[in-house]
């Protein structure tokens, strides 16, 4: 039986509901599927001969721009660390007469799943799903995945802390315990402001060490998965010019001193906390102020950057290498997977470094 968690909210597994899926339900309107595959299909596999009707409202792709595409519309989505052409999740009317509205996202119940990436979305279906009627949110046990989800919204909706909400959750459901990577990513959107904020430096740390998680595992780094190289036309606008992309905004960016090519813009910056020998995988665990308005710039004679689609060196897979201007080859710095000391002696673990004497940063 699922648990009521709020009014209108409860948590549940797999069979709490298939039983909804296949019987209908006087109280529950909306199945938030929390599986390793989002098909419907999942259920067939999971009890022999359990078919549930569907009818398909959308499908929504992450793109390797990061912008969520979808068959009938183009939403404008935020940056993502997803794969590219990764489903997102997917929207149908299900059970016996179609009248019961399931979203399904696919996510497996593991420490190095990227549970931020979901949780806007996730947290907005339960919020419109409470106003419609009442939502199941189940995942295959009801102990990890469907429990994270529902602690970032009450962390969301209550400004609670994530032991705070995670104890609230406990109250209505005992057993609820997310994996530990759930638990620091539910930290990090703590810290966030109970958001997913792209600019902050938590996500963009969160971001490369997703990317390296996926290099240690021996998957291909393909460049599509960087972002867009700053010092090539992206758009043709309207007069049919194309123009790159730094000229619109007036943004600081670093330029090769050699042959002023843009390589990098301000917002590819992945900050570190100069000297204090963090690595991306812990330092958000750092709580004394706000460390970042130091300001000891200065000190560090290295930028580190996210990677960035002009880095051809890194895509051949080498474990490290050098990073040349895409204009005039010019040695701009390094690429390490498994990280590279700042002269200020913080370690930036992936690594993709420019020397600061290598690049000028001039307003654009
Ligand atoms: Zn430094
Ligand atoms: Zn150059």
């Amino acid at each position: 039986m699922p648990y009521l968690v709020r009014e209108n909210l409860f948590i549940g597994n797999i069979s709490d509901a298939a039983e909804i899926l296949q019987n209908g339900s006087a109280e529950i309107t909306h199945i938030l599927s929390i599986l390793s595959s989002a098909s419907i299909s999942f259920f067939s596999e999971w009890a022999k001969g359990l078919t549930i009707p569907t009818k398909e409202i959308k499908k929504i792709y992450v793109c390797g721009s990061g912008a969520a595409t979808s068959d009938d519309d183009l939403g404008v989505g935020s940056k993502s660390s997803l794969s590219p052409d990764k489903l997102l999740y997917s929207l149908e009317y299900a059970g016996k007469d179609l009248t019961l509205v399931r979203m399904a996202v696919p996510l497996r119940d593991m420490e190095c799943e990227d549970l931020l990436d979901y949780l806007d979305v996730c947290l907005d279906f339960i919020d419109q799903s409470r106003k419609e009627g009442s939502v199941l949110v189940h995942c295959f046990a009801g102990v990890s995945r469907s429990a994270a989800i529902i602690t970032a919204y009450l962390m969301r909706t209550e400004h609670l802390s994530q032991e705070d909400a995670l104890e609230s959750l406990r109250r209505s459901c005992e057993f609820v315990c997310p994996n530990d990577g759930f638990l620091e990513q539910l930290q990090m959107f703590e810290e966030m402001g109970f958001k997913v904020d792209h600019a902050s430096p938590i996500y963009k740390h969160f971001r490369l060490k997703v990317l390296g998680e996926t290099y240690n595992r021996g998957e291909k780094i393909d460049s599509s998965k960087f972002g867009a190289d700053p010092g090539m036309p992206t758009k043709v606008s309207s007069e049919g010019e194309a123009a790159p992309e730094v000229a619109k905004k007036r943004t600081p960016a670093y330029r090769c001193k050699k042959c002023r090519r843009v390589v990098a813009l301000q917002d590819h910056v992945v900050d570190h906390i100069p000297g204090e020998g963090e690595t991306s995988f812990d330092w958000h665990k750092q709580r004394s102020g706000n460390p970042f308005n130091k300001s000891k710039e200065t000190d560090c004679s290295s930028v580190f950057i996210e990677p960035l689609r002009w880095m051809t060196a890194v895509e051949e897979g080498a474990m490290e290498g050098k990073l040349s201007c895409a204009h005039c080859d010019a040695r701009l710095g390094y690429f390490n997977w498994s990280g590279i000391q700042c002269s200020c002696g913080s370690w930036i673990t992936p690594a993709f470094q420019l020397h600061k004497s290598r690049v000028d940063n001039s307003t654009v």
